[in-house]
């Protein structure tokens, strides 16, 4: 993310070149804008062959269909941050099953906010709860394959889908 002031001592920022790059500097106090990805994680559910997804009661992309998934906080692992997400958007306890697959997705136009991010999703089972959606979810409901939502936000959950079709279509078998 550019900024315009050094969010330390707010001293204009200068750009130089650091590590063979462009990146913004303070001439003040020497802080480093380092612009990383953004962080995302959350759970793939299966149940009965079927899916759980989230249908986004927020800006951007309202309406429309998600794995349940979040951004990690800082003080969180991707794994704390999946079950939490899960939780908050389901009303589901799960536990996590290992790793399912890692997306990035990237912006046209870069520089901004979460224009560069890693979204992790884990196979999960449940626990315990009651499935009922969360405050920034509009919905909650379980999709078989062959009729997944229409409208699915993001590209990175696009390719997880994709993903979790194509393995059902490699073992039919595997319920
Ligand atoms: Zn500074």
């Amino acid at each position: 993310m550019k900024m315009r002031f050094c969010p330390l001592c707010a001293t204009p920022l200068v750009v130089r070149e650091l590590d063979g790059r462009p990146r913004q500097t303070c001439p003040a106090c020497g802080f480093i804008n380092y612009e990383n990805p953004v962080i995302a994680a959350g759970c793939l559910i299966e149940q009965e062959g079927q899916v759980l997804m989230v249908q986004r009661r927020y800006p951007p992309r309202v309406g429309e269909w998600t794995l349940p998934a979040g951004f990690v906080e800082w003080d969180e692992s991707p794994e704390e941050a999946a079950l939490r997400e899960t939780e908050e958007e389901t009303g589901l306890r799960v536990v996590l099953q290992g790793l399912f697959g890692v997306y990035n997705w990237r912006h046209a136009f870069g520089g901004g906010h979460n224009d560069n991010g890693v979204l992790i999703i884990y196979r999960a089972a449940i626990v315990e709860g009651t499935l009922r959606a969360g405050d920034d979810a509009q919905a909650v409901a379980w999709f078989p394959p062959d009729r997944l939502p229409e409208r699915i936000a993001f590209s990175s959950h696009r390719a997880a889908l994709a993903q979790w079709l194509a393995q059902r279509e490699a073992a039919p078998l595997s319920g």
